[in-house]
């Protein structure tokens, strides 16, 4: 198992381990199933499970639920599947800071006793006004020197839904002139009366993020406690509520988040595209989901490596596509089974052929044990249009037919071009060949044939639908749009099919194929069925055969 690159925040885990501040370390991912995991989580998880892994420690997989109005059962499912299918394992099950209400409460209420936490019922508006700005300091709520028992009661009240939503509200007494605006009382429990995933209608108030996450943490021993960039100015809250709680002390930790050009990640933006319909759902083979790049055939080892490629830094972090592709290449080439298939098809006819016979192709170039499958060859073939010129340019720069050149078939023989012909409009539409049929397996005597290409047997050929798909942006900042829908790219889909091989069809979901030459497709785990694969573009090939 290779271990990850170094960054800094393992630097810090090693250094608390030396000192003995630790002994131990506890990491966590704690998702808000409120869609599904795009790349940037996969981020998160490559990096929180990595360490855990890495030290002998644990990651936990902990869905932060605290707010119930966007969060819905179907989007745990799918992130419990798209953590596993990364390869990551969190123990028995899942935890939900849904577990932890009632000791958040209790906690709430050890607040309010020490005088640490008020209810305030002024106005949203009024409460925004008071707040101040970065420049001007904040005015402290008229409600704020409450009595311990006034506010006791205010909150059991609030708990007990006698309030409507937005009348009152429970906030940390701190410090309204901080240049922090965090520490500017800020709420822990609002009133909502909406129905939980989990709790159902149990609860009619619930913990803000800042009240509830750190505390989350402490309970279940997180020893750091990694998070996104953006809540760096969160962490002197963090630490206040830990500290007013008397209560275990994680430590946090922030590191930049991953921005990947021609995509958008925020869950907002990814929800109207599918809720809008500019893609098919969340696991649309084009969406930077989890589940969508898994139905788009990227392996999870490519994901993982990615992730460990970029790095964790906390400066920005805008990674190109393109490595991510890069990835899945180099993934794919290992792991890949060659197969031959046309996607633009050209008729050649071989004239001094006139047999069938099953050649034995391997199943991988690099790796004789992978063995091999039977291709049929016929005097009927399909070749790639692309692989024809009629007035090629010189031959030490083009590889593929033309008249009188050679070239060899995959698998195959060698063919010459004799002769072409064409249709009214002036296009070629066939090619008259001939193989030379002492050319299997071996090299003709006296002269070098460079050009290889792929090809499949007319009659033996099954037709396979194939969805090519692009990026789902062609501009590479999407987000930088007036409005992001614009940077859509018309062409992220194109709906064609393929000659194959026969030995295609029994192809099973999800399996990944090199079609040569061509690039990585593979079987559509939803719109597949048995002996009627649908393929899916997963990358270009970066073509490193001679042309
Ligand atoms: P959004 O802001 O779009 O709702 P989120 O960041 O709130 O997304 P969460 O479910 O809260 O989504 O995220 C779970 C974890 O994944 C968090 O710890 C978060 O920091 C991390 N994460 C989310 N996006 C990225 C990203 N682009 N790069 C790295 N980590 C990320
Ligand atoms: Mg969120
Ligand atoms: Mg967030």
């Amino acid at each position: 198992e290779p271990t990850s690159s170094s960054n800094f925040i393992k630097t810090i885990i090693d250094e608390d381990l030396a000192s003995g501040k630790r002994d131990k370390v506890i990491t966590r991912f704690p998702p808000e199933p409120n869609g599904y995991l795009h790349i940037g989580h996969a981020k998160s998880i490559c990096l929180n499970f990595g360490l855990a892994k890495e030290y002998n420690g644990k990651c936990n997989l902990r869905f932060d639920d605290t707010n119930p109005v966007k969060e819905e059962d179907e989007y745990v499912e799918s992130i419990k599947e798209d953590v596993a299918w990364l390869g990551f394992d969190w123990g028995k099950e899942p935890l939900f800071a849904s577990d932890y209400f009632d000791q958040l409460h209790e906690w709430a209420i050890k607040l309010i006793k020490k005088g640490k936490a008020y209810v305030d019922s002024q106005s949203a508006e009024a409460m925004r006004e008071n707040r101040g700005t970065l420049t001007q300091a904040g005015k402290n709520s008229p409600y704020r020197d409450r009595s311990v028992e006034e506010n006791l009661e205010l909150f059991e009240k609030m708990k007990n839904g006698d309030f409507p939503d937005g009348s009152h509200i429970l906030r940390a007494k701190i410090d309204m002139s901080s240049p922090n605006m965090n520490l500017r009382d800020p709420a822990m429990y609002r009133i909502l009366h909406a129905h939980h995933h989990r709790t159902g209608d149990k609860w009619c108030i619930y913990p803000m993020y800042d009240f509830a996450h750190g505390q989350e943490d402490s309970i279940e021993g997180v020893t750091h406690s990694i998070c996104t960039l953006e809540f760096e100015d969160h962490r002197p809250l963090y630490d206040w509520f830990i500290k007013e709680l008397e209560i275990f002390a994680p430590q946090q930790i922030e590191f930049a988040r991953l921005n990947l050009s021609y995509t958008v990640m925020s869950k907002r933006k990814l929800l109207q595209l599918v809720n809008e319909n500019y893609v098919e759902g969340w696991d649309d083979p084009r969406m930077p989901t989890v589940s969508g790049m898994r139905r788009r055939g990227y392996p999870a080892a490519a994901i993982r490596s990615f992730c460990d490629r970029i790095g964790v830094g906390r400066s920005a972090n805008w990674i190109d596509l393109s490595v991510l592709e890069d990835c899945v290449r180099e993934e794919l080439n290992e792991t890949a089974y060659r197969r031959q298939a046309v996607l633009n098809p050209l008729k050649v006819t071989i004239t001094n052929y006139d047999q069938i016979e099953m050649l034995d192709a391997p199943n991988h170039p690099q790796q004789e044990e992978a063995g091999t499958r039977q291709l049929p060859m016929s005097n009927e073939l399909w070749i790639d249009r692309d692989d024809f010129m009629e007035d090629p340019p010189s031959k030490k720069k083009y590889f593929r037919l033309g008249p009188e050149r050679e070239v060899r078939l995959r698998n195959s023989y060698i063919i010459k071009c004799d002769d072409y012909v064409k249709d009214e409009n002036g296009e070629v539409v066939e090619l008259k060949c001939s193989a030379d049929l002492d050319t299997l397996g071996k090299n003709p005597e006296g002269r070098k044939v460079k050009g290889i290409i792929h090809w499949v047997s007319a009659q033996h050929a099954v037709k396979v639908p194939v969805r090519v798909y692009d990026r789902l942006f062609n501009q590479e900042n999407p987000d930088k749009a007036e409005n992001y829908l614009s940077a859509l790219n018309p062409e992220s889909l194109q709906e064609t099919f393929a000659l194959a091989e026969p030995s295609l069809l029994e192809a099973k979901p999800g399996e990944t194929f090199q079609f040569e030459r061509v690039g990585y497709f593979t079987v559509d785990a939803k719109d597949s069925k048995d002996n009627a694969p649908v393929f899916n573009r997963t990358v270009t090939l970066r073509d490193t055969w001679a042309k």
